[in-house]
C-alpha cells in the first residue's frame, strides 16, 4: 500500500465520496471527547481528520495518543461539510476526512515551540531547524528559492550557458576579504584558501575556449556576519567571451526578469536604467542609490561663492537636498547628530514653515541665495559644506535617514538600475596608496589604459554594479585580456614584480597565451531571493545559517579539534579553547 495517494492541501469539494489515504503532521489536535479532529498537514497545506468512535473504534484510540507533529497516516472517505462548519480560511475548508484507519508512523516529543508561535528566539528556531522549516514561512522561502533559481538556470541554458564546477579549495582569490583556511595534511604547513569567488577561474574558462560560463557558486568570505552576510553564500557567477558591457547586463536584466516571473512577482521594465558613478554620488551621495523616492542633492557651491556666510564661501563644495517636512528644532538637532556621524561639522538649514523661514543661517545669506536656497513651504533644506566627497557622504547619509524617518522608502516599487562608468582606483585609507574598487582584473575604458600607472586616480573602470531599491546585488566588470595591461594594474597598486608572479603567474601567463576578449558578472542569490520573499535578513532564505557570532547553532560548530587532529594538519593552536 502507499503511504498516501493524495496530498493533503490539494482536496476540495467535488473530491467528496472519494476513499483516500494522506500521510503528514499533526497540525492541531482538539478531542471532543468523543469526537476527534486532527488537522493533518504536508508541504501543500492542511486538511481536517474527523475520527468518530462510532464509526472506527481502533482509530478513535490512536487519536487519543496523538501530540502535534506526531506522523500520522490516516484512511478514509472525503465528506463534505455541512454549510454551517466549512472553515472559508482553509482552501480545503469545504470537506473533511471520516477516518477508519489511523497509524502513528513517528512520535514528537514535546516541542521547544510550537509552530504558529510567533517571536520565537532566531537561535532556537536555528538549532531546532527542522521544526522551523515545517513553517509557512520557511516551506515558502525555501521553495521560492527553487523556483527562482530554476528559473535562473533556464535563462543561462536558453543562452548557451555551460555550468562549470570550480574548486572550493584553491589559492586566496583576491575579493578584498579574509580567507577561510583550509590545512592540507599531505602538505603539512600549507594552507589552500576557500574560494572567495571563483573570479579567475572563470576568466581562465574563458581563455580556455568555454566562451559561456555560469554557475550557482558558493564563495567564503571571512567577514563579520550582517543581515545581508554569512560566512558562506551564493553567487549567480558568469562569464563571457567577445562581449560588450551591454551583453552582459543584458544576461543579468534577464535572470532577474525571470525569476521574477517564475515566483509570480511583477517584473521591473526591461532595460534597468543605468546610472554613471557619478552621478549616483552627487545626486545620491551613494554608489548604490535607492531610487524609489526623490530628494536629490542639489548643488549650491555656484550660488554660495562669495557668501556672507563663512562655512559656505570657504567650502569646496555646498550642496543641499530638500527634505518634505517642516523640521523642528528638536529634529534638526537629531538630523545634525546624523550628518556629524557622517562627518560633517555641523547641520545648516532653511525650514520654510508655511512661507516663513526659520533658519540661524538665513540672515548672512543674500537675497539671491535666499531665493536660490529656501525650499518650497513644508519643506526643509538641509545643507553640507566641505570637500566633495565628504559633502556626498554626508548628504547621502541624511537623505536615506530621513526617507526612513518620513517612511518615503516603501513606495512598492521595485526599482532595479545599474551604476556604471566607476573609476579603477581608490585610495586605500590604510596605505594611502591605490587599490582597486572592484577587483585587479577589471579592464579600463578604452583609451584610459595609458593612465593607469601614469595618473590612476583619473582612469574609469569597465565596472558595474546591480542595485535594487538601495541594496548592492552583484558587480561585474568587462576584465583585462592582456598580460602587459594585467601588470600596469598591479604596479599601480604596488604589488611587486615578484608578488605578481607569485600569486598571479598562472593568470598572467593565461592572458599571454590567447585570452579572448571576455567580462561577466556575480550576483548575490541569497539577496536577491530574500528581497523576493520580503525578508529582512538572508538567514530567512537559507536553510541552515550561521548566527552573527559565526557559530551554527544547529550542529555546535565551530568546534575544538583534539590535539592529535591538529598534529596530523602540522597545526598548533595558540589559543586556549577548550579541549575537544
Ligand atoms: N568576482 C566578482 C565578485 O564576486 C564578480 C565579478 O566581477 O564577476 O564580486
Amino acid at each position: 500500500m502507499a503511504w498516501r495517494d493524495v496530498m493533503c492541501g490539494d482536496l476540495r469539494a467535488d473530491d467528496a465520496g472519494r476513499r483516500i489515504t494522506l500521510a503528514g503532521w499533526a497540525d492541531t489536535r482538539r478531542d471532543h471527547g468523543g469526537l476527534v479532529f486532527v488537522d493533518l498537514r504536508d508541504h501543500t497545506g492542511k486538511v481536517q481528520l474527523v475520527i468518530n468512535p462510532e464509526h472506527s473504534a481502533g482509530a478513535a484510540e490512536t487519536a487519543h495518543e496523538i501530540r502535534n507533529e506526531f506522523v500520522l497516516q490516516a484512511t478514509g472517505e472525503v465528506v463534505a461539510r455541512a454549510p454551517e462548519l466549512v472553515n472559508p480560511n482553509l482552501p480545503t475548508g469545504q470537506i473533511e476526512v471520516q477516518v477508519d484507519e489511523l497509524r502513528v508512523l513517528s512520535r514528537s516529543t514535546p516541542l521547544p515551540f510550537q509552530l504558529d508561535e510567533e517571536n520565537v528566539e532566531e537561535t532556537i528556531r536555528l538549532r531546532y531547524r527542522w521544526l522551523d522549516m515545517r513553517t509557512d514561512r520557511m516551506q515558502r522561502n525555501l521553495r521560492l528559492n527553487h523556483t527562482a533559481i530554476s528559473a535562473i538556470r533556464n535563462v543561462m541554458d536558453e543562452r548557451g550557458f555551460v555550468d562549470v564546477w570550480t574548486p572550493s579549495m584553491t589559492r586566496g582569490t583576491p575579493e578584498g576579504a579574509r580567507d577561510f583556511l583550509t590545512p592540507v595534511r599531505l602538505q603539512p604547513g600549507k594552507f589552500f584558501a576557500l574560494a572567495q569567488s571563483p573570479q579567475l577561474f572563470k576568466q581562465l574558462c574563458m581563455v580556455g575556449g568555454i566562451d559561456r560560463y555560469y554557475q550557482i557558486a558558493t564563495c567564503w568570505r571571512d567577514e563579520d556576519l550582517r543581515a545581508d552576510r554569512q560566512f558562506e553564500f551564493r553567487q549567480l557567477d558568469l562569464e563571457m567571451a567577445f562581449v560588450e558591457r551591454e551583453d552582459v547586463l543584458d544576461v543579468m536584466e534577464a535572470a532577474v526578469v525571470g525569476a521574477f516571473e517564475a515566483v509570480g512577482k511583477t517584473a521591473p521594465a526591461r532595460p534597468f536604467p543605468r546610472i554613471s558613478y557619478d552621478e549616483a554620488m552627487s545626486k545620491y551621495g551613494s554608489d548604490k542609490p535607492d531610487l524609489r523616492f526623490g530628494m536629490e542633492i542639489e548643488d549650491a557651491t555656484e550660488v554660495t561663492r562669495g557668501s556672507q556666510f563663512g562655512v559656505f564661501a570657504a567650502a569646496d563644495v555646498v550642496r543641499f537636498i530638500a527634505a518634505p517636512r517642516a523640521f523642528s528644532r528638536a529634529e534638526l538637532g537629531r538630523l545634525e547628530e546624523v550628518a556629524r556621524e557622517w562627518g560633517a561639522k555641523g547641520l545648516a538649514y532653511l525650514v520654510n514653515d508655511g512661507g516663513e523661514v526659520r533658519s540661524p543661517i538665513a540672515k548672512f545669506l543674500s537675497e539671491q541665495e535666499l531665493a536660490a536656497l529656501t525650499p518650497q513651504p513644508g519643506h526643509t533644506a538641509l545643507f553640507a559644506a566641505a570637500d566633495e566627497s565628504t559633502v556626498s557622504r554626508v548628504l547621502g547619509g541624511l537623505r536615506l535617514h530621513i526617507a526612513r524617518e518620513l517612511d518615503l522608502m516603501e513606495t512598492g516599487e521595485e526599482i532595479f538600475h545599474w551604476v556604471v562608468d566607476f573609476p579603477l582606483f581608490e585610495r586605500d585609507e590604510d596605505s594611502g596608496g591605490w587599490t582597486f574598487m572592484h577587483h585587479a582584473f577589471t579592464a579600463a575604458v578604452a583609451g584610459d589604459e595609458e593612465k593607469i600607472e601614469s595618473d590612476p586616480g583619473a582612469v574609469l573602470g569597465q565596472h558595474y554594479d546591480l542595485i535594487w531599491n538601495g541594496w548592492e546585488l552583484g558587480s561585474g566588470s568587462l576584465r583585462i585580456h592582456d598580460a602587459e595591461v594585467q601588470q600596469s594594474v598591479f604596479r599601480a597598486m604596488g604589488i611587486p614584480e615578484e608578488e605578481q608572479r607569485s600569486k598571479f603567474g598562472y593568470l598572467l601567463d593565461a592572458l599571454a597565451m590567447g585570452a579572448p576578449p571576455h567580462g561577466g558578472f556575480a550576483m548575490g542569490i541569497d539577496r536577491f531571493i530574500a528581497r523576493m520573499a520580503g525578508e529582512p535578513d538572508i538567514r530567512q532564505v537559507i536553510a541552515f545559517p550561521k548566527v552573527a557570532s559565526g557559530a551554527d547553532p544547529l550542529t555546535g560548530g565551530p568546534t575544538p579539534m583534539p590535539e592529535s587532529v591538529l598534529k596530523e594538519l602540522g597545526i598548533r593552536s595558540i589559543v586556549d579553547a577548550p579541549s575537544a
